[in-house]
């Protein structure tokens, strides 16, 4: 296939470069996605939900089916997952970004999400991303943990040739020879991404570090490297999560971390960080 020059760029359904899910403009105001890795109760999950919105977060995660490295990990609540997301949804307003793995689960998600989430592993799952490519729903691509930049936007590619023009793009680390941290953040792929396309592009510091103390420092790298947002693990309890538990924090900790961001959001001028967009 012939990559475009711009990904997103051809068609003004693009709308220059901007992705609308209910009230909040990713390209335009700088959103904030929080919530534990996966959703394990249905009392964790709202505790969450109610924390981060707390908190200042827009959007709430939660993974229902979990990509996980061992078949004998945690897989997720599956169904009943996406009937507690969408009850958390009822009870805050905050819209739901959820995982969908596979394209037998797309009904399913497509009943409880308002952003589709493909995991680092799909990225290149053509088969799904080609079905996401015919569905009225924002997707959010995360970048595969060893994919360049023209393999991730050429992933794009598949879901806006399909017609469905609402990608956001999300770097979430890369593997390296390091082994200081879970991942290696990419942060120069951030203002590239943005050149070589249309798409906003957020940010995923707690995947990229695996580490609870590094998320604040690279929530503001991001912000520094002109991300259009951040997508943050947040859980109740993090020593207990089933899942990622170096990573989440804690929702006090993510309370600075909105704070310290948008102060810098604010300071740049980088995306609209008023309280009235913020919450
Ligand atoms: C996630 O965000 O829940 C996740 C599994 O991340 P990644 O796909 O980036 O590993
Ligand atoms: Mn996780």
């Amino acid at each position: 296939m012939q990559l475009r020059n711009r990904v997103g760029m051809p068609n003004s359904v693009a709308e220059q470069g901007t992705v609308t899910v209910g009230r909040h403009v990713f390209g335009t105001d700088f959103v904030i996605i929080a919530g534990p890795c996966a959703v394990e109760s249905e009392e964790q999950l709202l505790e969450s939900a109610h924390a981060v919105k707390h908190a200042g977060a827009q959007m709430l995660r939660g993974g229902a089916f979990k990509p996980r490295t061992t078949p004998h990990s945690f897989q997720g609540l599956g169904e009943r997952g996406l009937d507690i997301l969408k009850l958390a949804r009822a009870e805050t307003g905050l819209p739901i970004v959820t995982e969908v793995m596979d394209a037998r689960q797309l009904e399913s998600v497509l009943d409880c999400a308002d952003i589709l989430q493909v995991g680092s592993r799909n990225m290149q799952n053509f088969t799904l991303l080609k079905e996401l490519g015919r569905v009225d729903r924002p997707v959010l691509l995360k970048r595969g943990m060893s994919a360049t930049l023209d393999e991730w936007l050429g992933a794009a590619e598949y879901i806006l040739a399909g017609g469905n023009r609402r990608v956001i793009l999300c770097e979430r680390g890369i593997r390296t020879f390091g082994t200081s941290t879970r991942n290696t953040l990419d942060l120069g792929i951030v203002p590239l991404a943005k050149e070589r396309s249309s798409l906003p592009v957020i940010v995923d510091p707690s995947h990229a570090t695996g580490r609870t103390d590094l998320v604040i420092p690279m929530s503001l790298a991001a912000v520094a490297a002109g991300a259009d947002g951040l997508l943050v693990e947040v859980h109740p309890d993090p020593p207990h999560a089933l899942c990622d538990r170096d990573q989440q924090i804690t929702p006090q900790a993510f309370g600075e971390l909105v704070r310290r961001v948008r102060d810098l959001v604010a300071f740049l001028g980088n995306g609209d960080a008023t309280s009235e967009h913020a919450r």
